[in-house]
């Protein structure tokens, strides 16, 4: 890929973040062994699945996705398992040009937080708590984020084929339009 060619957006280059004052470079050569306890275990077991799990906190019934082992509001130790439809709503959504592992990306991809709905739990009081997945959205152009259109948008997961999962947010392909 020509790093000269031009596409919208600010790209991060090796030498942008090279020159920016206080970088301190650290390459550990070492691998990870990441365990990721019993809540979370259970929440990937559950995406292999092809499916959603959260936890409920006993107190205020928050839901949360991925799993806590307590609330962050009330302090309170999360109790039930729930399941999740999937289903949710675009809460906010960027056009992007670099990738996770931040590549420049030629075709952008369109990353959202979508506001999953939660059985049984209405925040109407507070917008900014709700059980949500920041992930990828397709079936939808740049326009329609730049234009707004994705915001409130009901979408659901594109699961991939039982087969290919491994037990990773990646099971999950993107999230997608519901057709109505
Ligand atoms: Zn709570």
């Amino acid at each position: 890929m020509s790093e000269e060619k031009s596409l919208p957006g600010t790209y991060l280059r090796e030498r942008d973040l090279q020159s920016l004052p206080g970088i301190v470079e650290h390459r550990p050569d070492v691998k990870y062994l990441y365990s990721a306890g019993q809540a979370q275990s259970m929440f990937l077991r559950g995406l292999k699945d092809g499916r959603i799990l959260g936890v409920r906190c006993m107190r205020c019934g928050r839901v949360y996705v991925p799993p806590r082992s307590y609330c962050e509001y009330c302090f309170a130790p999360t109790g039930d398992w729930v399941e999740l439809s999937g289903e949710g709503e675009v809460h906010t959504a960027v056009v992007s040009y670099i990738s996770t592992f931040r590549e420049r990306l030629e075709k952008p991809e369109i990353v959202a937080v979508v506001k999953l709905y939660a059985p049984g739990y209405t925040n109407k009081d507070d917008e900014y708590e709700f059980a949500g997945m920041f992930h990828k959205l397709c079936g939808v152009g740049e326009d329609d984020v730049i234009n707004g259109r994705v915001i409130g948008m009901r979408v659901k997961p594109r699961w991939r084929p039982p087969e290919e999962r491994i037990g990773s947010v990646t099971d999950i392909e993107c999230f997608e339009p519901v057709q109505s």
